[in-house]
């Protein structure tokens, strides 16, 4: 069963990264397969997802540290839809960078949701269900302009 975290914060001295890793970090216990995070920053959204435990996303993220970032989601997968590979591995990102999803469960009917996403000309990442929601969220988000409009439509539609 997967873990789910995501933090955002004022405080300065806080870093979502390490909010969320030790949210994680707790959650292990559940059993996972993969693992990866995403952060906001000046400079756009910032992922990095590793296959296997925690501590391979960690190397990862000490051998190439992310930006400082008080806003951030993270995800421990347990694979339904996809083998464990590090493209499967969540958060996902929407056409266009500015919308990343993690996701517990499965979207039953991802397989229509994908072929009509791909007849309109997206292009695919994993092999996963999730990654529909990214996309749906990201062009809901760019056609209303608002976020929680957005993600009730898109609920609706999974
Ligand atoms: N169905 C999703 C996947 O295979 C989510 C799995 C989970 O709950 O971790 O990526």
């Amino acid at each position: 069963m997967c873990g789910i975290v995501g933090y955002t914060g004022s405080n300065p001295e806080l870093t979502a990264l390490d909010v969320v890793l030790g949210g994680l970090r707790r959650l292990e216990y559940r059993g996972y397969d993969s693992a990866g995070v995403a952060l906001h920053t000046p400079d756009g959204l910032v992922m990095v997802k590793r296959s296997g435990k925690l501590a391979r996303l960690t190397e990862a993220l000490e051998d190439a540290p992310l930006p400082h970032s008080v806003t951030g989601i993270g995800h421990t997968r347990w694979a339904t839809h996809g083998g464990p590979t590090d493209d499967n591995a969540h958060p996902h990102i929407g056409t266009g960078g500015d919308v990343a999803v993690v996701h517990n469960g499965i979207i039953e009917n991802f397989a229509e949701l994908k072929a009509e996403l791909i007849e309109q000309g997206v292009e695919f990442a994993s092999q996963t269900d999730t990654e529909v929601a990214a996309h749906l969220l990201a062009r809901a988000y760019a056609a209303e302009g608002d976020l929680a409009e957005a993600m009730c439509s898109v609920a609706r539609r999974l």
